[in-house]
């Protein structure tokens, strides 16, 4: 159970004409910060969607998960107005409301409103807030608004900054970064038209008709820090019960009906990933789970909200490549994980929630689906996610640390390409290091020891020093904090007879025949970049013999020398494959062939590869 610092009771109703709301909110707030509070920030996420807003700006300069808004168009507009602020005890201060832009200073931006109140509340005190409030959702964008008539309600209510690290963290809505809130009890009533068919985060508690031909669903959610809801006439729902180890836990598809043959398909990912979370991290504690298909051609797609997640079976990546719906369920189901519980701070942390996601991810399917089989399979190559998560971190890999907030990073590819590639790059690595099974209980205990609370960084790694025992900040400093690159090549090898200066012309192919001819063999292996990184080498002869090296890596370049009776064939750094950080794999290898090719079999398709991940990676916000 979490602290349950917040308990909002949210009163909506839906005008699904004009896509805005009207609601009352009352937020209780637990002052569990151990000091007096004189000021409470709150987020406005919905402003976002105006043209001089920071989240609009910085979409236009450097990118995000969505279509770029290149012409403004009146439909994206989105707002959200607090009509009346009321703190009971302390009267209305709707007067003293103030936009505050702590990020950037763009006063245009209205995403932020601070409220000073005339009396502190007092360490353990409760307040009460007292909001009415006015949406205008936008046709959707960064997974909320509408598209015809389907609506995603996601960001929609006045929400309180988290008080963390001793101080408010309320940042700005950036065109990165997603979002960071405290853990509660929410209440809702969303009021909506009786046609509707509704999926919400948490429990459904009723469901009344009302003489307007509206009807009032009310949900209920505990320990979750967020509530969204999705609302369309042409849901169809597939129902069942997964017995998680906490108990049933009702599954709930809302499908289009073009795709309700894949319905299956949805609840078949959903249970497996469920059974590899709950059996590798920790139990699943929530009664509910709701699975959304949402409106074709949405940015509603791949998104993550607590208990309620979208998925999108004709989400396309770039054109013409279909995104398989089971790589996005499974993505948005970690969620509840790395996010949902697992509370991070997703606008300075980015990494934790998707990164970490995608690490799992990479487990998971690697599990359900076999390596290496679960991306690409369709085109008669295969790259699974471990591949894939190479590629888009070798794009951008000196242009960002990990360890850095989500709206400062140089562009979308490389927050897309550091966050969630890199990280899971940086702990495939880190398997090779500690070793498979320590990483996988490095997991298990971090999940369990933070679950419903807000970690650091520090949390996470100190964390896994301590499961595997071993100090690691050589490797951290450098792939976390960070932004050396990684990448060791063979350079250069040479076999040469020790007899040489007795070859005589017209002798040399007889000599290169017999086997007792010694050889004096070197192989050179060089550090291209600046991430120190022990190595092993594997070097292969001609009569079948193989010597593993094994090199600290710290010297710019290194030579291994060799007396044999026999010539090398071969020369390879990371032969298990373990360093998934080397940027460029090609080069890893040598042999003595008259045309030498890279041992690795993936090379026939890297440029292709490469040139396509490059455009998912703009589109990925997952
Ligand atoms: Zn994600």
């Amino acid at each position: 159970m979490s602290q349950r610092v917040v308990h909002y009771e949210i009163d909506a109703h839906y005008d699904e004409a004009k896509h805005t709301v009207d609601a009352t909110e009352v937020l209780t707030y637990h002052n569990l910060t151990g000091q007096a509070l004189d000021h409470f920030p709150f987020h406005l996420y919905l402003n976002a969607f105006q043209p001089k807003a920071t989240w609009i700006r910085e979409a236009k300069n450097a990118g995000t998960r969505d279509e770029v808004i290149d012409k403004w168009e009146s439909k994206f507009y989105g707002a959200e107005e607090i009509k009346s602020f009321e703190v009971v005890g302390q009267g209305d201060l709707t007067s003293q409301l103030q936009f505050t832009q702590p990020d950037d200073g763009n006063k245009e931006d209205k995403t932020v409103v601070d409220i000073h109140l005339p009396k502190a509340i007092a360490p353990g005190a409760f307040v009460q807030f007292k909001i009415a409030f006015h949406d205008q959702f936008p046709e959707t964008l960064a997974r909320t608004g509408w598209k015809r008539d389907f609506l995603l309600g996601g960001q929609w209510f006045p929400k309180v900054g988290v008080w963390w690290q001793g101080a408010w963290n309320c940042h700005q809505f950036h065109a990165f970064t997603e979002f960071f809130a405290d853990f509660g009890v929410y209440d809702v009533k969303l009021t909506v038209p009786q046609y509707e068919v509704v999926g919400a985060s948490g429990v459904e508690v009723s469901s009344v008709d009302n003489t307007d031909k509206t009807k009032t669903v009310t949900y209920h959610g505990d320990d979750i820090h967020d509530f969204a809801w999705t609302v369309s006439p042409r849901y169809r729902a597939r129902d069942g019960v997964y017995q998680g180890q906490m108990g049933p836990i009702k599954l709930r598809f809302l499908m289009q009906p073009a795709h309700w043959d894949q319905a299956e398909r949805h609840e078949s990912i959903t249970r497996e990933t469920l059974d590899h979370f709950e059996k590798w991290y920790g139990p699943y504690p929530y009664k509910t789970l709701t699975v959304v298909d949402p409106e074709p051609d949405s940015a509603a797609g791949g998104m993550e909200y607590p208990t309620f997640i979208t998925a999108g079976t004709s989400w396309f990546a770039p054109k013409g490549f279909l995104l398989e719906p089971e790589e996005v369920v499974e993505h948005e189901f970690g969620h509840q994980y790395w996010y949902g519980m697992v509370a991070t701070n997703e606008f300075e942390d980015a990494w934790m929630d998707e990164g970490i996601n995608e690490y799992t991810q990479v487990k998971i399917e690697d599990s359900i689906f076999g390596p290496n089989t679960s991306v690409l399979n369709q085109w008669g190559v295969t790259a699974g996610e471990r591949g894939l998560q190479h590629l888009g971190y070798a794009s951008v890999a000196d242009l960002d640390p990990i360890a850095q907030k989500a709206y400062e990073y140089y562009s979308f590819n490389s927050y897309g390409g550091i966050t969630y590639a890199k990280t899971a790059s940086t702990l495939l690595t880190l398997e090779g290091i500690i070793g498979e099974d320590t990483m996988q209980k490095a997991m298990h205990a971090y999940f369990m020891r933070y679950r419903f609370t807000h970690p650091t960084k520090e949390d996470f790694l100190k964390t896994i020093e301590e499961v595997s025992g071993k100090d690691l900040r050589w490797y951290f400093n450098q792939a976390i904090y960070g932004s050396q690159v990684l990448d060791y090549e063979v350079i250069r090898m040479s076999s040469d007879p020790t007899n040489w200066y007795e070859e005589k012309k017209g002798k040399k192919k007889e000599k290169e025949d017999d086997k007792n001819v010694v050889y004096q063999s070197y192989v050179w292996v060089h550090r291209k970049e600046d991430f120190v990184m022990p190595v092993e080498v594997e070097v292969k002869f001609d009569n079948g013999d193989m010597v593993r090296e094994h090199w600290d890596g710290k010297s710019r370049w290194t030579r291994f020398d060799y007396e044999k009776k026999a010539k090398i064939v071969s020369a390879e750094i990371d032969p298990d494959h373990k360093i998934h950080l080397d940027r460029n794999n090609f080069n890893n290898s040598h042999t003595m062939e008259a045309n030498p090719k890279p041992a690795r079999k993936v090379g026939n398709y890297w440029l292709f590869v490469t040139q396509w991940v490059s455009q998912f990676l703009s589109w990925w916000g997952i």
